[in-house]
Parts: C-alpha cells; structure tokens; sequence
C-alpha cells in the first residue's frame, strides 16, 4: 500500500512539474552578439524587436586591435547567434568567440569580393570596412536576415520588409553623394581621409581615395605620413580633407593648414555615436559620412 501511494505521489509530482513548465512565460528573445556598434546597429534595423542585440565594443570605442574584458565576455555569455565582420578585422574575437561555447556564427562579408587597402592585385590585404558600400552593404544585410531566419523563422517578412527598407536608403543616400562626385571635375574627383577605410565606399562614388595611415593602429599621423599626403594633396590638387570620429583630427588638419585645402570634417566609419550624437544607428552613420562628403565636395563649386 505504501508502495503505491508513493507511486502516486510520483505520478502527481511529474504532472506539476509538467504542468508548470506548460505554464512557464514564453522563452526571453533570443541573444544574437555582434563585434561592434555599427553591425549591431544593421541587425537591429533588420530584426525589429524580434531578438535582443548585444554589441561588445560601446559607442565610440576603438575596433581595430580592441582588448575585450571580463565583462564583455559577461555580458555576451548565454548568445543564440554571433555576427561578425571578418576580413581580418576582429583579430581580437576569435579567442572571445571560444569562450563563449559552441555558438554558431556567422561572418557578415563572406559573400563580398574583398578590396585590397593599398589596391594591390590580387588583394594580399582586404580592407575590411565593407559596411561602408553600398553594393557590399546589401550583401551584409541578406547574410542578417540569413542568419535571424535560423532563430526565428515566422518573422521572415519582418525581416526582409525591414531589409529592404534600408537598402532603399542605403541606396538614396548614395545616389545624393554620387550626385555631387560627378558634379566634380574628374581631376578633382578624390576623397581624402585619416584611415585608409573607405576603398568600397570611393569605388561606389566613383572617386579615388588616399589617406593618411591604412589602418587605425599605433602609427596615425607620424611626420613621414602627413609629408607624403601633402604631397598627393599638391600633386593632385585635392581641394578638402576629412577625419574620422573615433582618431584625431589633428594631422588632417595640419594637411589643411600646410596645403592651404579646406578641412571637411567628420566621416562615421568605425563607431557609432550615443544617442546624442549624429551617428546613433546604421543608417545615420552612412547617411551623416555621405552628406558631410558630399558638402565637402560642394563648397568646392
Ligand atoms: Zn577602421
């Protein structure tokens, strides 16, 4: 009889665990994890409120050789999903992305044919900044929703309405700033920046690009690099120069003041900004870097 009773009792403990867990409030969002602000920002716009998006690097912080901290690895534990950059430029995440178990991920500019940052051919190094291409940019955005369809497949037409909402404007943005290149003399035709970042973003405009150093790193503005862009600046008769949000402005300035050419201002390449400031999204970042482009060029007529 005790047997029994203690059977029963089993019984009617496995129904209300059962049960509760039929009860239990729906699982939270799923945790995708992104490199930086900038992608974070593309799979939030895609994703609407379907997922919950964690960004290691913060607004504003450098990417290129960035130190991740116990904390950011707190904060990213528990993901769905990792989207990353790739091309070289997450050095630094390969070991993070380890310790955060066996997540699948998926790198953004797999389906990109890469631009060498010195122009070389066949490229040796890819410029990795391919978020600032408008061809390239699109490729991003279908390897977003790609990777989103595998966590929550039923909101496939969100994602790819929210897709094609920000290619439209990726694609206006761009058709104003191409605009205002071809308004240019062809000679004239050149942007000049402090990173070497924007190879992608130059070819769609239709104009040549130089910079400063290649890429962020411990060498930015030393005397043998602002002497050489000056001299391209002669040469070329390059009318405006530009600097970027998270790098000093100053060696571009110093071009300006040596050259005599009007300095442009600052392009959103790497980071966005706060809330606050003029680049908080994806789309304000290219939208912001292409109209103070283009006001560059247009204070030349
Ligand atoms: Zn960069």
């Amino acid at each position: 009889m005790a047997a029994l009773i203690k059977s029963l009792l089993i019984a009617l403990l496995i129904g209300l665990t059962s049960c509760q867990s039929d009860q239990a409030p729906e699982k939270t969002r799923p945790k995708v994890v992104v490199t930086f602000t900038v992608l974070a920002s593309m799979v939030e716009t895609v994703a609407g409120d379907h997922v919950e998006v964690v960004s290691i690097t913060k607004p504003g912080a450098a990417i290129h050789d960035y130190q991740p901290t116990p904390s950011d690895l707190r904060s990213a534990q528990g993901a769905d999903l990792v989207f990353y950059n790739g091309l070289g430029l997450e050095a630094w995440f390969d070991k993070f992305l380890k310790q955060l178990g066996d997540v699948p991920s998926v790198t953004l500019s797999d389906p990109i044919e890469a631009m060498d940052i010195f122009g070389n051919q066949p490229v040796e190094y890819p410029n990795p900044h391919a978020w600032l291409s408008e061809t390239e940019s699109a490729q991003y955005i279908d390897q977003i929703v790609g990777g989103l369809m595998t966590l929550k497949p039923d909101a496939q037409s969100t994602f790819e309405r929210n897709a094609a909402q920000m290619k439209l404007e990726i694609s206006q943005a761009f058709a104003t700033a191409r605009a205002a290149a071809e308004a240019l003399a062809p000679s004239q035709r050149w942007l000049a920046t402090s990173e070497g970042a924007f190879s992608y973003l130059a070819r769609d405009l239709g104009v040549n690009a130089v910079s400063l150093w290649p890429i962020n790193a411990d060498q930015q503005g030393t005397p043998r690099q602002v002497k050489a862009m000056i001299d391209t600046v002669r040469e070329h008769n390059i009318p405006v120069i530009f600097s970027e949000s998270t790098v000093s402005a100053e060696p571009a300035e110093q071009i300006a003041r040596e050259t005599g050419i009007r300095y442009g201002g600052v392009l959103y390449v790497d980071s966005l900004t706060t809330a606050d400031g003029e680049a908080p999204t994806y789309l304000d970042l290219i939208k912001t870097t292409l109209t103070v482009i283009a006001a560059g060029w247009q204070a030349n007529d």
